[in-house]
This record gives C-alpha cells, structure tokens and sequence, in this order.
C-alpha cells in the first residue's frame, strides 16, 4: 500500500527553498517560525534526575536491566498522578509507556483491522493518514473550514470505526470544547467507535472549558485512546518519551482494547529506557511541571505578540492561545507556496504553508511559536511592515 502515499516531499521543499534563499541572500537573518520543534532546554527537575539514574546504572547495587514492557510502575504513577490533578482517575495499567506520540500513532493501527473504516478531520497531522494508507483502511475526511472554526462535529452521515481528533490541534492552534467533545464521545459510542485522541498539545491550554484531556468527557472510557507525549509538554523532543491511555472499559465485539494493546506492547517492544523513564517522571513531578510551565509561557507569550499583529493586520486565523500555533488565511487569494515565497523574500521570514496538511489546508498558512523571541518580534514587525503596504 506504500506506492499509493503521496511522496513526503513537503519538509524537502520548505527546506530547498529556504536554502535556495540563504545562498543567494548570505548574511540575511532568517526568521524560522516553520519549526514544530521546541528549543528551550529541557527543565532542571529533568537533568538531575536523569543524571542520578546514569549514575545507578553505574553500581551494580543499583542497576536495572529489561524494565516492564508497558512502563515502570513509577512512571505510570507518575502519570496517573498527572491526571489525577484535573479529577481523571487512571489505573496505572491502563497508562503505557512510548518514545513519543509518532511512534504509537504508528503502532495503534495494529488494534484494527485493514477493513476498519478512519475518519480524518482535515487539515490534520499526516501521520493519521499515512499510518493508515499504509495498510490499506478505508479513509474518509471532514473539512476542517473557516465557517466551522477548523472544529468540525460529526454529521450525521458521518460513519467511521476510528476517528482521529487531535486537540488543541496541529496545525490550526483551534481547541475544542467540552460540549463539542461530548458530541464526538456520543457520536462514537452510539457507533461503536473509537476516538484516538491525540493532546500532545494539552500543556497549552490557557483557557477555562478546554478540555486537556478526553477523560474529561463523561462516557469517553468508553471510546476512547488518548495518545500523549512530553515533547511540546517539556522539551522532549530530541530525548524521545510519551504515553498511551487505553482504558479497561474499552471494549470491542467482547474484546478488551487494553488486554490486546498490553499484548502489542509486550510482543513488539521492550519499552523505554530507565533513564528515560526517571527524566520523564520527573517532568511530571510537581516541581517540574512548574519549571515547564516556565517554558510554555515563553513560548505562549510569542503566540500573544503574533496574534496581537495578525489583528492589526486584519488577517483572519485560529490559534496562537490555547496551542503553540497559529493559522492564518492568505490574503489577497494567495496559496500557501505563494504566501510561504513572498514572506521568504521579503521578509526572511520561513513559515509553512498548509498544503502541507491535506486539501483543506489550501490557502492557509501555519506560523509556529517555537522560534525564538528576537525571531518572533522582527517577524511581527515585518509582518506589519509587509501588510500594512497592502501586499
Ligand atoms: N501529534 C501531533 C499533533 C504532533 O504535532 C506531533 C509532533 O509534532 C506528534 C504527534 C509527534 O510527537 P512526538 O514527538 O511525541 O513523536
């Protein structure tokens, strides 16, 4: 099934334009607000614990070898104490232990069959097509538009076995709503559905009546996979760890989801690393989600800067308050490509368009509040500079 993906070319051709830029242009700053990638360092909480742990696996007294295949009980605990501070009770093994979202985004699909019918809400992170594709499932998609706020709710000829929703989304920066997420849990129990429901943004959410998690919602234990990761939570993304809830009452034709997933695990993986694993507890302590939430708010306070500026500028988008993105309508009938080379070349500034991100994504353009704060404020400038002139 991998000859009918499209190519991945989108990341190759942001990247050759840009280096096409800085080869004719030498010497002119770049602005990068394309990234999805943090750059903050990871939290003092984290480094130490992570050293200690090296340091045990040092003495012989202290060493640890194959750790359980689903996690450590200290990490699941840690987890489970996590979620416990929003009122979610989780049994320690209903929580796995992954080297981050991508990896069990790939890996979940093998709880389906290949005749499993997937609802996609476009635009939408590729993964969830492209795990999907690869093995041939039936994939249908809701558009995502500007009239629905990129928050589509089921219709009522929606019909899917596996819908994806991710929230705060990647890459709209729209969230939903606790009565909107209601609507996807009824909607999937009624079918008999499942929802993989992706938060590896809920760290960002600021506003009251933003679930961060599924188990928020009244009946989700029983439909839904919440999929999590700390790489926008604490910096993990060059350090690799998440986890995946499956809750024991998910249950499909007299099947337990968690049983069979717990099943995967124990035959396709050998877990994390214990290193690892003590850096990612941390990171859930109480005292590193503070030195975390120090981050975030750097990052949050580069969303504030660009959403003030695309008001000024009259342009229409979602996000920037609740995710670490925003997403913008190109003005003047552009496409994102077009948009993507003008700001390149006049402004340096390197964003990405959202034809990267499936159909519905044409004519929108993603700008990322990873960058750095000097990035972001020359960027909000130029980006004044260009609209106001009327481009
Ligand atoms: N899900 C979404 C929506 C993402 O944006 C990303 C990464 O950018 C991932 C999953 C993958 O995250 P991880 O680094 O945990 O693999």
């Amino acid at each position: 099934m991998y000859e009918t993906l499209a190519p991945s070319f989108f990341f190759t051709e942001i990247g050759a334009r840009t280096e096409a830029f800085r080869t004719a242009h030498p010497g002119q700053r770049l602005l990068l607000l394309g990234i999805g990638d943090v750059t903050r360092p990871l939290a003092p909480a984290v480094i130490q614990a992570m050293h200690r742990a090296v340091d045990e696996q040092s003495r012989a007294e202290t060493f640890h070898g194959y750790l359980l295949e689903g996690g450590t009980p200290f990490f699941r605990e840690a987890v489970a104490s996590y979620y416990a501070r929003r009122n979610i009770k989780l049994r320690p093994d209903e929580i796995f232990v992954s080297s981050g979202a991508a990896d069990d985004l790939g890996s979940i699909g093998n709880l389906f069959t290949s005749e499993n019918r997937v609802l996609v809400i476009e635009p939408a992170y590729p993964a969830y097509v492209d795990t999907n594709q690869m093995v041939g499932r039936p994939i249908f998609s809701l558009p995502g538009t500007q009239e629905n706020g990129f928050l589509p709710l089921p219709e009522s000829d929606s019909d899917a076995d596996i819908v994806y929703l991710c929230s705060p989304n990647n890459p709209t920066g729209a969230a939903y709503t606790k009565p909107q997420l209601k609507r996807w849990v009824d909607w999937a129990n009624e079918r008999q559905a499942v929802i993989i429901f992706d938060a590896a943004y809920e760290a960002y959410i600021q506003d009251e009546g933003i679930p961060h998690s599924i188990y928020e919602i009244e009946g989700a234990n029983n439909c839904a996979i919440e999929i999590s990761s700390l790489s926008k939570t604490a910096g993990f993304t060059g350090t690799r760890t998440g986890y995946t809830v499956v809750p024991a009452d998910l249950i499909r034709e007299g099947v337990s989801l968690r049983d069979m997933w717990e099943r995967d695990r124990t035959t396709r993986t050998n877990g994390v690393s214990y290193i690892l694993q003590c850096g990612a507890a941390a990171a859930l302590s109480p005292e590193g989600i503070l030195q975390n939430q120090e981050n975030i708010r750097i990052y949050k306070e580069n969303g504030r800067i660009l959403s003030k500026t695309l008001k000024e500028c009259g342009l229409w988008f979602t996000g920037g308050r609740n995710a670490p993105y925003l997403w913008l309508r190109c003005p003047e009938g552009m496409d994102g490509w077009m948009l993507f080379d003008l700001l390149l070349s006049r402004a340096g500034i390197v964003g990405t368009p959202g034809e990267g991100f499936g159909k519905c994504g044409a004519g929108y353009f993603r700008l990322s509040c990873f960058g750095s704060r000097e990035d972001t404020e020359e960027a909000a400038e130029k980006l004044l500079e260009l609209f106001r002139k009327r481009i």
